[in-house]
């Protein structure tokens, strides 16, 4: 059942309440509200700044309640952000959430940013399909679940780069006979003590999750490395990671690469004889491949003690055993995928030619893709600066492009 938590038009609530009659779904009011895709931060932050310009927004959100990915983050997760840089426009978190601010503290900003800008969310609702209008007039027009037709003078998508779980297609994964999960599903540690457990990826997910792991009792934890990463302390004597991604964001990326490399010398130890060698390719110019830093929240210090063992990359499955690139055979009781996500947008927009190779949008911000304009994206980046501080930033740019936007 869908839920509105605000006042909508009668054609919207008519619409989004599920009427099966395709004419009277459709919303013809001269009020074509701006349709935003995902109650996540990204969504949450776009209505606000088109709000706070007098653009009317309606956030569809396929869950039953705003920041539903947050939810479902493991226990330990705080933001690897600072606080001043991971909220929201037009509303600061409060200081008594700390500067790395936890999972939970989180949720509650989200919610209380809804309540405080009076956004008007509607949940239970899932956008299957983004077309533009068929006049021919500009809108755009919105298929959702329970055959709904919304209509809206344009669209921010912001359905989160962490959208659908991802575990490579492993020779043998079927036949593994103990448990596999994706890190999405990871909660805590208990359920693994005494228990010997093979994350794999060490991206910062895979990182942390596997020094939970070793804090909280697991007999084993290894985890598997394609490619060395960088490693970046949260903070050094109280400078944040964040402001250094910030400044360093426009300079050339092999100045960069070498000042990471002097620095990383300086403030990180060298746990190659740990089977954790230092990256070959530059900090930056991973960036630029897509791949952040990881933000050391316990690793190193788990890898440098023997609690966390850096092994190769997994390669096929057989049965209770995992093989990995270089031969050797592991029997764990666990297997914990952080091998990321996928956008999953090609359903929604596949036909609408807007996506890269890589299936990411091939804008972000206030700038429309060619051909298709009145259609935003929030949340598809990755920055070295941090990606709430940028889907902030692309809100305000999204609605100060719309609210110029001639109606
Ligand atoms: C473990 C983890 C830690 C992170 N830590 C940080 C950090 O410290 N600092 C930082 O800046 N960033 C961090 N990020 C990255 C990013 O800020 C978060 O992923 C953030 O939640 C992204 O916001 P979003 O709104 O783009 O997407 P999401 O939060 O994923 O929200 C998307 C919303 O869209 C809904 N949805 C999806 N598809 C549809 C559809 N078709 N119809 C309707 N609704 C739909 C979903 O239910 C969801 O509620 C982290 C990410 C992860 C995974």
């Amino acid at each position: 059942m869908p839920n509105s938590t605000s006042s909508a038009s009668s054609h919207d609530a008519a619409a989004l309440a599920g009427r099966t009659d395709a004419v009277a779904l459709t919303d013809r009011t001269e009020d074509r509200p701006v349709y935003v895709i995902g109650g996540g931060p990204g969504g949450l932050a776009t209505a606000a700044a088109l709000r706070a310009r007098g653009v009317r927004a309606v956030v569809v959100e396929k869950s039953d309640r705003v920041g539903a990915s947050w939810r479902g983050h493991y226990d330990r997760l705080h933001l690897h952000t600072t606080r001043r840089w991971s909220a929201l426009p037009g509303l600061k978190m409060p200081r008594k959430f700390g500067r790395w601010v936890g999972r939970d503290d989180v949720v509650r900003y989200l919610e209380k940013y809804t309540e405080h800008h009076a956004l008007e969310v509607v949940t239970g609702v899932e956008v299957t399909r983004v077309d533009p209008a068929p006049d021919g007039s500009g809108d755009w027009q919105l298929t959702a679940t329970g055959g709904r037709v919304l209509r809206g003078r344009a669209v921010v998508v912001a359905t989160g780069f962490n959208h659908t779980p991802r575990i490579p297609d492993w020779p043998g994964r079927d036949t593994f006979t103990g448990e596999l999960l994706h890190a999405a599903a990871y909660r805590n540690p208990a359920p693994y003590a005494e228990k010997d457990v093979l994350v794999v990826g060490i991206g910062n997910t895979g990182a942390e999750i596997a020094a939970d792991l070793a804090e909280g009792g697991a007999s084993a934890v290894r985890i598997a490395i394609r490619t060395a990463p960088h490693i970046v302390r949260r903070s050094t004597a109280g400078w944040p990671a964040q402001a250094t991604g910030i400044l360093v964001r426009r300079l050339p990326v092999r100045l960069v690469d070498r000042a990471g490399a002097l620095l990383a010398k300086v403030a990180v130890p060298d746990l190659t004889d740990r089977g954790l060698p230092r990256p070959a390719t530059g900090l930056y110019s991973r960036v630029r491949e897509g791949a952040i830093p990881v933000q050391d929240v316990g690793l190193i210090d788990a890898v440098k003690t023997g609690r966390v063992t850096p092994v190769a990359t997994v390669a096929s499955f057989d049965k209770d055993t995992v093989v990995l690139a270089d031969g050797t055979r592991l029997t764990p009781d666990a297997v914990i995928a952080a091998t990321g996500y996928d956008r999953a947008l090609e359903p929604l927009l596949g036909h609408l030619d807007v996506l890269d190779g890589r299936g990411r949008p091939v804008t972000h911000g206030g700038r429309s893709p060619k051909g298709a304009p009145g259609l935003y994206f929030t949340g598809f980046t990755n920055p070295i600066s941090g990606m709430l501080r940028e889907m902030a930033l692309d809100a305000e740019k999204i609605a100060k492009r719309v609210a110029r936007a001639p109606r």
